[in-house]
Formats: structure tokens, sequence, C-alpha cells
């Protein structure tokens, strides 16, 4: 991985509105409505902790090529 690039991660589809990622969050950054959850770019510090757990595979890592 380049020194430049940022790691986030992304809801995309397929949630199945568990809310484990919710809880287990270690920055907050994750929230929850009616429609499941939602990654707080700004807050995400892409330690991957909801990708490798999400039952559901409804996670996406996303890189961030920072000028
Ligand atoms: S862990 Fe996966 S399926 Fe569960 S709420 Fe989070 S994104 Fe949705
Ligand atoms: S990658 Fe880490 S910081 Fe980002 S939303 Fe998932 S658990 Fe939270």
């Amino acid at each position: 991985m380049k020194a430049d690039m940022r790691v986030t991660y992304a809801v995309t589809r397929g949630c199945t509105k568990c809310g484990w990622c919710v809880q287990e969050c270690n920055f907050d950054a994750i929230t929850f409505d009616r429609d499941g959850a939602h990654i707080n770019q700004e807050k995400c510090t892409g330690c991957g902790r909801c990708y490798d757990n999400c039952p559901s595979e409804a996670i996406e890592r996303i890189e961030h090529s920072e000028a």
C-alpha cells in the first residue's frame, strides 16, 4: 500500500441490519437507521474490524488516493 493511500470502509449492499458493526466499532463511526448501517467516512479509521466480521459481507473496502 502506498503511503498516501487512506483506507475506509463503507456499507454497500446486503446489510441485514443485524447491528453487530454498530456495537463493535471502536471509533463511533457507524450509525444505524431503518435502511441499515452507515459508516461515517470522516470517523472511520480503516481498522477493518467491521469488514472482517460482518456476517453478510455487506461492507466494502475503499481506497482513497490523497493528492
Ligand atoms: S454487521 Fe453487516 S449486516 Fe450487520 S448491520 Fe453491520 S453492515 Fe449490516
Ligand atoms: S473499519 Fe473500523 S473504524 Fe471503520 S467503521 Fe469499521 S470498525 Fe469502525
